[in-house]
This record gives structure tokens, C-alpha cells and sequence, in this order.
């Protein structure tokens, strides 16, 4: 073992040997017949076909440089959610503006907020800034907006909220938004995460669009990875007041989104009537398999999402480890998500009607073993 402060080799700086790994969900098991990857909420229903059609288009004239501007994607996510174009930014998956909004936002002796069972990309950019992350106790799996409240000092500099929340699938409503960031001192950044907004559809509910456009100190980021089933292209975008665009526009990368998923994203975008399949998908199966494992006698939290968090029983043999293994040997990856502070839960995407037919079969004999 070298010492850390080995004069002999390059040393990274505080803070970054303290971060753990981003744990990704598992990928295909060996030795099964049929692999159902239910571990990092996909679409099931696969990405548009437009959007892949536009992106082997696109392919073709990969020796050129993309669009440094993204600009027919940001004119697509513009047209459809009805925002200045301006304001409106795309990355390398949402990842990238997350990280990239904490390394501007943050250093060293600053604090930076996120929830109990928040995103554990969240302290993985922290820590990386420099900075250090505090975390907010939640109230039954749900965000906590006095928690939160009551964690800001006057080091605080930035708060993550993912609403909803992954891997609870619980959210907040918009009104408690509001509360929280009123509460917040006015050079404390929120960020509102909403990669799964779509999949909402509660009156109570928003994104936060309203929010960014009336206030200097709130960002709202999406992902094209969920329910337009685009992860592997890897787009998010973001929607910011002027001063901080304009400090994104300094920092990423020139070209952070590839020709091939500007073209992906923005047919991905203008396809509604696939948007709108794949949400009835998940408005069609989240509550039946709910009901499905609750029958098992299964605690399910009630999920805003297109995944679920499962409770297994409190005896050795019927635990989230031991359901984890029975169902890879079956084919179906969920996620482990003791990391998240549910050491007996895991956390499953819906999938196919095969698949979720398929886990709550399984589940039953597992259960009876
Ligand atoms: C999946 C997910 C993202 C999206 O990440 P991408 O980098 O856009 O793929 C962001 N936040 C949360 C809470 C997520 O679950």
C-alpha cells in the first residue's frame, strides 16, 4: 500500500478518494433461458422506432461534429413543453449537468443537501465538488420538506430533490415545493430532478417549470433514459433561468451530446403517441403488481414511477438477498438497493407483461419455499 500522500505519484484531492463507486443495477445473469432486466428502470417498451431510425440516419455522417448546440433537440423539448429555447440546455444524460451543477456551485466547506433515500448519484457529485453532503431524514419513504429546512446552515449552498423520488417511487406535492424553496436563503441552489415527471399524472403534481421561470436560484433536469427509453444514448436536459445557462455554457463540454442522440432525442420527443404508450404501460401495471404482491402479503410503497420498492418479511429465508437470488436464477434482475438504506427491499422496473407476470410467479413459489 502506497501512503496518500505519495510524493511519486499523482494525488487526487480531498474528498475524492471518500467516494463510493456508483453501483449501476445488475445486467444479464448467465445460464437463463430469457434475461428480464428490471434493475435500471427502462422503458419495456423499447425506445420509438422513429428514434432509432433517425438515429441509423443520423450514423451516417458520423465523421462530422454534432451540433454544439443541440439545437433541433432543444427546439423539440421547447415545442413540446412549451419553453423559451433559451433556457432550455442538453448534456450527456442528465448525470452530467447534476455533476456539473455541483462543481460550480460548490468546494471545499460547503454543504449540500439531499434526502435520506434520495439518489445516490447526488452524494457521488458532492464529494467529487469538494463538498460535503448532509443528509435529510425522510418521513414514511417521503421527502421531508421541514427535515430538509431544518438541515440548512449557513454553509449550505445547494439542495437535490428528486421528485419523484428513486428508489421510493413516492413524491411530494408541488405545493410542498413551493414551502421548500421559500424556506431556502436565496443563494442556495435547488434542484429539481424530475426524471420521472412523466409518469405522473396527479393534479397536485409538477416539475417545476413554473418555478425555474420565476425564481434566479431553481433548476429543473429530465432525462430521455425513462420513459422515452433512451439510456443507452445518454440525453438529459435542463431548464434554467439566463445567469446560470450561461455558466453551463462556460463549463461542459462543447459537444456533449453525440449526432446520433440529438437525432434520437428529437424524434424521440415529437413521438407523443409513444410517450403516451409507454406511460399507460406503467399507468396499467404499477398498480397491478401492487395489488399482486400485496396479495403475497408483500409491503409494495405506492409508486408515481414506473418501478416499485418491494419489502420482503423480516425472516432469514424469505429476505430482499435471498428474493434477489431466487429471481436471477429465474431470469429476473431487480435491484438491490441497501445502499439506499432498504437493506431488505429491492426495487423492480416495470417490465414486459411477460416479465411482470413472470416476478409475481416466481415470487409466490418463493415465498411458499
Ligand atoms: C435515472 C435517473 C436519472 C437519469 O440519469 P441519466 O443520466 O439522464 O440517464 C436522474 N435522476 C434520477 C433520480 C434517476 O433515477
Amino acid at each position: 500500500m502506497t501512503k496518500a500522500t505519495d510524493p511519486l505519484r499523482p494525488q487526487p484531492r480531498a474528498g475524492i478518494m471518500d467516494i463510493e463507486a456508483y453501483v449501476p443495477g445488475k445486467g444479464a445473469a448467465h445460464g437463463v433461458a430469457k434475461v428480464h432486466k428490471l434493475s435500471a428502470n427502462e422503458n419495456p417498451l423499447g425506445p420509438s422506432p422513429k428514434a432509432v431510425e433517425a438515429a441509423q440516419e443520423a450514423a451516417a455522417g458520423l465523421e462530422r461534429y454534432p451540433d454544439g448546440q443541440a439545437t433541433r433537440l432543444r427546439q423539440a423539448i421547447a415545442d413540446t413543453h412549451g419553453l423559451n429555447i433559451a433556457n432550455i440546455q442538453c448534456f450527456n444524460g442528465s448525470d452530467e449537468v447534476l455533476g456539473l451543477l455541483a462543481r460550480i456551485y460548490l468546494g471545499p466547506g460547503d454543504e449540500a443537501i439531499y434526502t435520506e433515500h434520495g439518489f445516490l448519484a447526488y452524494p457521488i457529485f458532492i464529494l467529487a465538488a469538494g463538498a460535503t453532503p448532509v443528509v435529510a431524514k425522510e418521513a414514511g419513504e417521503r421527502v421531508d420538506v421541514d427535515a430538509i429546512l431544518a438541515s440548512v446552515t449557513p454553509r449550505t449552498k445547494m439542495v437535490f430533490l428528486a421528485n419523484p423520488n428513486n428508489p421510493t417511487g413516492t413524491y411530494i406535492a408541488f405545493e410542498e415545493v413551493r414551502r421548500l424553496h421559500a424556506g431556502l436563503p436565496k443563494n442556495v441552489l435547488l434542484v429539481l430532478d424530475a426524471a420521472y415527471a412523466e409518469f405522473v399524472r396527479r393534479n397536485d403534481y409538477e416539475a417545476g417549470i413554473e418555478l425555474v421561470a420565476s425564481n434566479e436560484n431553481v433548476v429543473m433536469t429530465r432525462t430521455f433514459s425513462k420513459v422515452h427509453g433512451l439510456g443507452g444514448a445518454r440525453i438529459g436536459w435542463s431548464y434554467a433561468p439566463a445567469h446560470i445557462v450561461d455558466v453551463l455554457e462556460r463549463v461542459r463540454d462543447p459537444f456533449n451530446v453525440s449526432s446520433t442522440a440529438i437525432a434520437a432525442g428529437e424524434a424521440a420527443m415529437r413521438d407523443r403517441a409513444h410517450v403516451e404508450r409507454s406511460v399507460q404501460h406503467i399507468e396499467t401495471w404499477v398498480p397491478w403488481l401492487t395489488e399482486e404482491l400485496t396479495k403475497l402479503g408483500l409491503r409494495v410503497t405506492p409508486s408515481v414511477g414506473n418501478f416499485i420498492l418491494i419489502h420482503f418479511p423480516d425472516d432469514r429465508e424469505h429476505s430482499a438477498p435471498e428474493a434477489d437470488g431466487y429471481l436471477s436464477e429465474r431470469g429476473y434482475i431487480l435491484r438491490r438497493v441497501a445502499g439506499y438504506g432498504f437493506p431488505n427491499a429491492l426495487r423492480m422496473t416495470v417490465g414486459t407483461e411477460e416479465a411482470n407476470r413472470g416476478v409475481v410467479a416466481a415470487l409466490t413459489e418463493f415465498l411458499k419455499s
